[in-house]
């Protein structure tokens, strides 16, 4: 799925379910940490073509995997402040992540996109759903856009946002204008 959908499924999540703005946060990005082998598409600001092989040859599978989800929860548990709940949140989060590129990650030219969950010890449990639809198909879109919902419900309800980590005078002006459109329940 989309970046941006994974970004808010890990947002809306932690802000639920951590006490401490770190962890949300560290929440977040294990949430994101599947995407890091997209990176590879940066290399083509050096070469396009390089960037289209690194692209197509390295994601959905450098760290689309059980060995990238353990890595990921050690390494953002051990700066966390509730170590054992952010690790065990981020293990969940990340594998919300590959659920959900199973689900609904198709390319656009309709070229399925596996997830090679073993990687790279053994290709035996590649995750693949013959039902998966496109990355820009509307399931994603809704999705989308009731998260955002849920992100803005979350912020108001809670007095605060991911805005919060660039500027809290930003989030605070933010929070209330969504107050003074959409007061709290009394
Ligand atoms: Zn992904």
């Amino acid at each position: 799925m989309n970046i941006i959908t994974h970004a808010l499924v890990g947002w809306c999540a932690g802000q639920r379910l951590l006490a401490d703005r770190r962890d949300m946060l560290l929440v977040t990005a294990g949430s994101l940490v599947p995407d890091l082998d997209g990176l590879g598409v940066l290399a083509g600001l050096v070469s396009p073509a390089l960037g289209l092989d690194w692209f197509s040859r390295y994601h959905h599978a450098l760290t689309h995997n059980l060995a990238a989800g353990v890595v990921a929860a050690v390494a953002l548990g051990a700066v966390a402040r509730d170590r054992l709940r952010t690790a065990a949140w981020v293990f969940v989060l990340f594998h919300l992540h590959l659920l959900c590129d199973v689900v609904g990650s198709r390319g656009p030219d309709g070229e399925q996109w596996p997830v090679p969950w073993l990687f790279p010890f053994s290709d035996r449990a590649t995750l693949v759903w013959s039902g998966q639809w496109e990355v820009n198909a509307w399931p994603n879109m809704l999705l989308t856009v009731g998260l955002l919902v849920l992100f803005l419900k979350q912020a108001r309800d809670q007095g605060f946002s991911v805005i919060w980590y660039l500027s809290a005078r930003a989030d605070a002006a933010f929070v209330a204008t969504l107050r003074r459109r959409f007061p709290l329940p009394s």
